[in-house]
Formats: structure tokens, C-alpha cells, sequence
């Protein structure tokens, strides 16, 4: 009898996972696993908690339809996933492809360990709608710019959904002759985190796209109403599924399609699915080019002066906590403390803040906030602060600096958003027209430079 390991991390579901179902064609049996790899230690305590929450749901998904669970095994996967699949003689170990500069090292280190015994790693599918490498130009080359990039992502599509394994699916999970060890211990999140699994991210969507009565109080749902509303944070105008996309417990592929099944949602289901593409892209860029992960996309703005003395680092303390003085900074830093997540408009505006105003290195936010976010995801999160940062792809041009007060009268124009998180009035902590004037010399003596080195005259 043939056996394969379903080897899971970036998609823990079982419904529309084509890599799941390629490990159980033909009728092998599935040993479902997961690694609990040493480097999540890197990872923040709410993210760590919600993981472990999403495995617990997919242990529990995996039970009630084999009455087996989960192996969890703990080490590094270059070892510990050639072991099982040598002790349980497994031909092959399936995975959904990760494209992370981390993932594709692993995985390429994996398979090699599996060669070396006759066996093999087969990647099935991705995470993305469109896997990275999937969108190029006419001539092969990647795009760099989101526009022309989310036209061709349209173009190239996407599978419909997968179908969920049925009664002949033959699993063979701990408990049925396989050891496994204990889930990796909950670290105490300090916070209440939102339900996790793929139940739960689907009772998220189906509210979001089917229930009338969206946060503006109109008939329509909230994935109609989307382009209206997914700016104010004061209202529960998006679809909160960063941390499913994340986890995988819900895959876009089943999104797209439930969007073209509802019909003719007009522009709110364009503009949903365009932050889809936004995700895809973010994750081709890193694919693309890995070093950009930590590094200017845009070398140029490697000869910005930032600051990093103890000053600064006074500056940033003043940030994270959400002391700043203005209200809409402070009230996202406090929504990211208390529950590990924060509207996008917001992310904007505190990432604009951190680099034009505090003057500080992009690097130290996109740290903080994969520390404290749930959803925190290399490509969407440090591309997003190269975007707001001016030194990324199609990006907010530098000289565009975002104003925190003219920003939050926007849109949280009845201040409902900075009540619900900053209480007390505090004194702004630097003059906003001051810190752009100096952001603004910092850029012009960037563009001199550059513009000399291009053998230009200096203006
Ligand atoms: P919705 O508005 O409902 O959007 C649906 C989905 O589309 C999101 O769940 C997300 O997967 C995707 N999406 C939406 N906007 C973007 C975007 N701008 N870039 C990439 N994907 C997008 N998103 C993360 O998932 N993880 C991060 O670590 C992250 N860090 C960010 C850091 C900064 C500085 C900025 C500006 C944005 C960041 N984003 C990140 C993107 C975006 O803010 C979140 O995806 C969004 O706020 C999640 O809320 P939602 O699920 O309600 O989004």
C-alpha cells in the first residue's frame, strides 16, 4: 500500500487545498503533519497563539472525518520531515508551494534530504491566487508596477475551488499507529484573538459577502458597500481575513469564485479583489527579489539619512507605545496593541508618520508590526512599509507625505475611531509642517546626489 505525507503550513484547511488532494490520488494514505520549526520562535506571542489556535481547529476538522489527528512533530524540517517520511515509508511528501526567501531555502533543502532516500517533494499550488512567477510581461520579465500588473493578473486567472477530500479520502493521522508529539505550547497572547480555523474563516467571508446591513446601515452587504467604506476605521468596513489569507485557512481562489457566483456586486467587488492582487503582487515582488525583503527596492533612498541615536530611539518608544500626541497615530499603535491587528488606511498613515515625521528607518516600524500583528506576513507587511515609505514598488512618491490631522479629519471625520482608543488629550510631539520641510531636504539632498552620480549637472 502506497502512503504520503501531507506536509502542511501556509494552508491549514482541508477544503480547496489541491495539494491534499494530490497526496491522497489514487487511493494512499494521507499522513497529515505539521512542524513546529525552531525559527517561529522569531515570531511575535499573539501570532505564535493564533497559530496555535488554526492547528487546534485543523486537528479538530481532521478528527471528526478520520477519527485521527494531526501529527505534530518538533525540530528542524530538513531532519525531521526526511525522518517520518522514511519511518512511515512514504513515497512522497506533498506541500502547498511557499515562495518566502525562507520557504524556498527549507524547501529546496528538503527535497534535497528526501532525494538522497528515493523520495520526493512534490509542491502543489500556493497560497496566492496567482503564484508568484505566474504574471510577467510580454517578454518574460516581472512587472513593477501594481497597475499593469493586476491587469495581466486578471488575464491569467485562477482554478475554481477545490473540492473538500470525500468518505474514500484514507488518512492516517496520531493516534492510528503514527507518534506524534504535543502541540507547540499557547504563549499567552495578553489579548483576545479572533475564532481561527477554517469554519471560522468562513463564517467570517460569508457574513462579509452575504448579510445585508452593512456598517453604513444600507441594504447592501459589506463586500458591496466595500469601496465606500473599507477607508474608515471607524466602521467594520473590510473583511478582517488577513489572518485566514495568512494561515490559509481560507485560500483567495475560493473568494474570486464566490465573488463571480454572487453576481454583480459592481465596484465593491472590483475593489476587493484588487486587494487580492495587492497581496498577489507584494508576494511576486519578494519572490522576484528577496533581498527586498529588509532592503530598499529603490537603492536610491539607500543614501537617505535616517536616524538611529538615542534620540530616535526615544522617538520610536514614543510610537510604539501610541504617545505621539496625534490622535489617529496613537489610536492604531493602541489598536495594534490591543488586538493585534489595524485598519489599513491607519497602517498607512502610522507608517508615513514613523518615516516622515519621526525620520526613522522603515525597517524599525515593519519590525514592530511583525512582532504585534496576527496577520504579519513578510511580503504584504514590509512591501507596504516600502510603499509608505517611498522606497518600493509604484510607490507613494517620497515627496508625498502623508498629514496625520488632515488624514484623521478624513476619515474618521467624527472622531468616533480616535475616541474608542486614546482617552486623554496629549500635547503633539513635533510640528508636522516643520518634520515635512525636513523630510523634504533629506529627499533633495538624495536626488541632488543621485542626479550628480548620473553625471547630471547639480541644480
Ligand atoms: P480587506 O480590506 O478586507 O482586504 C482583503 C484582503 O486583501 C486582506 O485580508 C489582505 O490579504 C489583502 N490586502 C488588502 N490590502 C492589502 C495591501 N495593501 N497589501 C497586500 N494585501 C492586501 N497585510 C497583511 O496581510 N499582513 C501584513 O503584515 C500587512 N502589513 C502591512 C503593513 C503596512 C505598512 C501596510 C500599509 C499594509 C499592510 N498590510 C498587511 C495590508 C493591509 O493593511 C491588510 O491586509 C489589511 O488591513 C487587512 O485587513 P482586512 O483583511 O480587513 O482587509
Amino acid at each position: 500500500m502506497q502512503r504520503s505525507v501531507m506536509w502542511f503550513r501556509r494552508d491549514l484547511r482541508l477544503s480547496d487545498n489541491p495539494a491534499l488532494l494530490a497526496a491522497g490520488a489514487d487511493g494512499d494514505e494521507v499522513v497529515p503533519l505539521f512542524v513546529v520549526d525552531p525559527t517561529f520562535s522569531s515570531s511575535g506571542a499573539v501570532r505564535l497563539a493564533y497559530l496555535h489556535d488554526v492547528l487546534s481547529a485543523l486537528d479538530d476538522s481532521i478528527r471528526s472525518v478520520s477519527g485521527a489527528g494531526l501529527v505534530i512533530r518538533h525540530g528542524d524540517p530538513t531532519a525531521v520531515v526526511p525522518a517520518i517520511a522514511h519511518e512511515l515509508d512514504a513515497a512522497a511528501v506533498f506541500v502547498s508551494r511557499d515562495y518566502s526567501p525562507y520557504g524556498r531555502r527549507r524547501d529546496l533543502a528538503v527535497a534535497d534530504a528526501l532525494r538522497g532516500s528515493g523520495r520526493e517533494l512534490r509542491g502543489i499550488g500556493s497560497p496566492y491566487a496567482v503564484a508568484p512567477g505566474g504574471v510577467t510581461k510580454g517578454d518574460g520579465t516581472p512587472y513593477a508596477v501594481f497597475t499593469p500588473f493586476s491587469r495581466v493578473w486578471r488575464k491569467v486567472g485562477w482554478d475554481a475551488p477545490f473540492p473538500h477530500p470525500d468518505d474514500a479520502f484514507r488518512w492516517r493521522g496520531a493516534g492510528t499507529a503514527v507518534d506524534a508529539e504535543p502541540m507547540p505550547s499557547r504563549p499567552e497572547p495578553g489579548i483576545e484573538l479572533p475564532s481561527a480555523g477554517e469554519e471560522a474563516a468562513q463564517r467570517r467571508w460569508q457574513s462579509f459577502i452575504e448579510t445585508p446591513g452593512a456598517a453604513d446601515g444600507t441594504l447592501r452587504s459589506s463586500v458591496e458597500a466595500y469601496d465606500d467604506l473599507r477607508d474608515r476605521p471607524a466602521l467594520t468596513g473590510t473583511s478582517h481575513l488577513s489572518p485566514d489569507l495568512k494561515w490559509g485557512t481560507i485560500h483567495p481562489r475560493t473568494l474570486l469564485a464566490d465573488l463571480d457566483a454572487t453576481g454583480d456586486g459592481g465596484r465593491g467587488h472590483t475593489v476587493f479583489s484588487s486587494e487580492l492582487a495587492w497581496r498577489d503582487f507584494y508576494a511576486d515582488v519578494l519572490f522576484q527579489r528577496p533581498h527586498t525583503a529588509w532592503e530598499n527596492l529603490n537603492t536610491k533612498y539607500d543614501a537617505m539619512v535616517v536616524d538611529t541615536d538615542a534620540a530616535a530611539r526615544e522617538r520610536f518608544a514614543r510610537w510604539c507605545r501610541g504617545e505621539t500626541g496625534f490622535g489617529i497615530v496613537d489610536a492604531g499603535m493602541r489598536q495594534l496593541a490591543a488586538t493585534g491587528w489595524m485598519h489599513n488606511r491607519v497602517r498607512m498613515i502610522v507608517a508615513s508618520f514613523l518615516v516622515k515625521d519621526l525620520h526613522l528607518p522603515w525597517q524599525w516600524g515593519a519590525r514592530w508590526f511583525m512582532r504585534h500583528l496576527i496577520d504579519g506576513d513578510l511580503a504584504s507587511n514590509n512591501h507596504g512599509w516600502q510603499w509608505a515609505a517611498g522606497t518600493g514598488t509604484d510607490a507613494a512618491p517620497y515627496f508625498r507625505v502623508f498629514n496625520p490631522t488632515t488624514q484623521q479629519q478624513r476619515y474618521d471625520p467624527s472622531g468616533e475611531y480616535v475616541a474608542r482608543w486614546v482617552a486623554e488629550a496629549v500635547e503633539p510631539m513635533l510640528d508636522h509642517a516643520a518634520e515635512r520641510d525636513e523630510a523634504l531636504r533629506r529627499l533633495d539632498a538624495v536626488t541632488s546626489a543621485s542626479r550628480r552620480s548620473d553625471g547630471a549637472a547639480p541644480t
